[in-house]
């Protein structure tokens, strides 16, 4: 079974270089390398192809991951979500807040618009965790969605906001 909580779970192995969460192999990168290599994708890319890209990469981990969450952490209904949330929060990607009853998904410090910068974008940049709560909200009501950012820490909102779109 995976567990849960990423303090417990943190193991670093300085002799090999390695470093795991949750017995997860993973590594740590700063929030303002992520956004650097955002950034850099809009530069090449277009606003648009990075985009799509990334949120397909949310997507994908969100699909992956989650439907492992909700096997192996052996929870239902809120308890799942309420671990979701503390999980996420744990890793440092944001204070999740997530409602199901309207297909919407809050995020108070979003890492990625930590990174990108309060107030630095026109449009929302979250869009890995765009991508990734649409696996999220896909897994918890079993129907396939897209997710739309509305708000955005980086443009200006306090917080970001996730609505689910019918595909
Ligand atoms: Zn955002």
């Amino acid at each position: 079974m995976l567990p849960r909580k990423v303090k417990e779970t943190a193991e670093w192995k300085r002799d090999s270089g390695e470093f795991s969460v949750i017995t997860v192999p993973a590594a740590i990168i700063s929030l303002k390398t992520f956004a650097r290599i955002q950034k850099d994708a809009e530069k090449i890319l277009g606003a648009e192809g990075a985009a799509v890209l990334l949120y397909e990469a949310g997507k994908d981990a969100g699909k992956t991951w989650i439907s492992r969450f909700h096997g192996e952490w052996e929870l239902k209904g809120r308890d799942f979500i309420t671990a979701a949330e503390e999980f996420y929060a744990e890793l440092g990607w944001g204070k999740f807040s997530i409602d199901i009853e309207h297909h919407a998904i809050c995020i108070e410090n979003s890492f990625i618009a930590r990174g990108y910068g309060k107030g630095e974008a026109k449009k929302p940049v979250c869009h890995f965790l765009c991508g990734y709560n649409a696996s999220l909200i896909t897994e918890l009501i079993n129907t396939p969605v897209d997710v739309e950012e509305r708000k955005c820490m980086a443009k200006g909102d306090r917080y970001c906001e996730f609505f689910a779109v019918t595909p």
